[in-house]
């Protein structure tokens, strides 16, 4: 262990990310957590204890890496899933400190493969990067717009673009005005990757070919308009990432028998809620927890968590057929990837293989649209699970008896 560095470091005279310069990645990773341990009084007997490759994490998806925090994996399934990536029955990965969810998760998913399972379909597969730009006026605004709008000036940007990547394609521009702002929203298919990273790259190499050509000014590579982890109307209304519904017909008799309650139930409960309830509180999403589910499988299966944001703009319908409950969630932004980000990381790769669709598809973009197709499916499995739950008023006593 290098003690003077490590002295340095305690004394704040050198920098955490100094000690990148030791040979050894692990011998970086204990100075740095031992100036901390030095910094705070703690010492560590847990954040120690990983399996994964520290050379590659630190290459690239940590810096100042100090240890690895654990939480708690469980299964729920299986899932029985038609769709036209996913086919047959899954198992969930679900990671999550919050007691009852997994059970949650998994009587839903009981339900739905009792009714004969869950049909999923991609509507789009777009992700986006909105950089902002300053004009001089009204006037250059619409010089920007129309040089943008112009089909051959699509295809060069097009061409500078995807000289950055091998998978990704430039598929769409959208321009949006506010005074001197103008905001061009970049939509690309990323194939496998998730692409957040893609699509910058991507995007900053069609900008400099806007400089060069127009008299606008670059502000930001991101304008907000993209909107990356924000809560915002523009993705749910235009999609963002994958645009995915689910959707399940539940037979009177399996909701009596396995959730204890009616569809008539179930469905005031969705229009009381979900609707009414989201519309009084301004959500931009109308569900009972599709985060919950979404950032449980991000978490076990690599995705950026952050994007839970994003998957939290699902809508949930009921609607009484007949004898039956038809029962649906419409993902307008799920942001995920099979490739790139932490899916490469050991841990979460595994959990990528439970559902087979760890790394590049065949062809490119299938795997993680299959990811995308069990996702929608499981956050249908935890709509139906709660809305039954609290349509049984069983949800406080499901919580206490699994221990809070
Ligand atoms: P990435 O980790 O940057 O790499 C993905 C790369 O994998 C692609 O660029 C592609 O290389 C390659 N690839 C190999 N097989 C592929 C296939 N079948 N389909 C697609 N690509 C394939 O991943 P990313 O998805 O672009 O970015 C995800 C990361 O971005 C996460 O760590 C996330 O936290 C982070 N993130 C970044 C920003 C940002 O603004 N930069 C914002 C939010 C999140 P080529 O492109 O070279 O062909």
């Amino acid at each position: 262990m290098d003690r003077e560095l490590i002295e340095k470091m305690k004394s704040s005279k050198v920098s955490f990310h100094e000690a990148d310069r030791m040979p050894e990645t692990d011998s970086a990773i204990l100075a740095r957590r031992t100036a901390v341990s030095g910094f705070t009084g703690v010492e560590f007997k847990h954040i120690t204890n990983f399996s994964f490759n520290t050379r590659e994490v630190t290459k690239r998806n940590i810096e100042n890496m100090i240890g690895a925090i654990q939480v708690p994996l469980g299964v729920a399934g299986p899932l029985h899933i038609t769709g036209e990536y996913a086919n047959g029955g899954y198992y969930i990965p679900l990671a999550t400190t919050e007691g009852a969810l997994v059970a949650s998760v998994n009587r839903g998913c009981s339900v739905i493969t009792a009714c004969g399972g869950a049909s999923v379909r991609i509507f789009k597969d777009e992700m986006t990067r909105a950089p902002v730009f300053k004009v001089k006026d009204a006037k250059g605004a619409k010089e920007l717009v129309d040089w943008v709008n112009n089909p051959a000036n699509f295809r060069r940007l097009k061409e500078k673009a995807e000289t950055t990547t091998k998978f990704g394609k430039l598929l769409s521009l959208t321009t949006f005005v506010a005074g001197r702002n103008v905001f061009i929203r970049f939509s690309y298919d990323t194939k496998d990757a998730m692409g957040m990273n893609m699509v910058t790259i991507a995007t900053d190499a069609a900008v400099d070919l806007i400089l060069s050509e127009t008299s606008a000014e670059l502000v930001a590579l991101s304008g907000n308009m993209c909107s990356d982890k924000k809560p915002a109307a523009i993705n749910v209304i235009t999609g963002r990432g994958k645009t995915v519904s689910a959707d399940v017909v539940l037979d009177r008799k399996t909701i009596l028998e396995k959730l204890k309650t009616t569809p008539e139930k179930m469905v005031d409960v969705n229009y009381r809620k979900n609707l009414v309830g989201s519309a009084l509180s301004g959500s931009l999403g109308m569900n009972a927890h599709a985060a919950n589910v979404a950032s449980a499988m991000f978490i076990a299966c690599g995705q950026d968590a952050a994007h839970a944001v994003e998957a939290s703009n699902t809508m949930t319908t009921l609607e009484l057929t007949d004898d039956d409950l038809h029962c649906s969630v419409t993902l307008p932004s799920l942001a995920v990837g099979t490739v790139g980000g932490g899916t490469g990381i050991g841990t979460q790769k595994e959990c990528l293989q439970i559902l087979g669709a760890a790394g590049a598809g065949d062809p490119p973009g299938a795997n993680s649209k299959k990811l995308a197709e069990i996702i929608a499916a499981a956050v249908l499995a935890g709509e139906i699970s709660l809305i039954g739950a609290l349509a049984a008023r069983h949800l406080a006593k499901a919580h206490s008896e699994h221990g809070r």
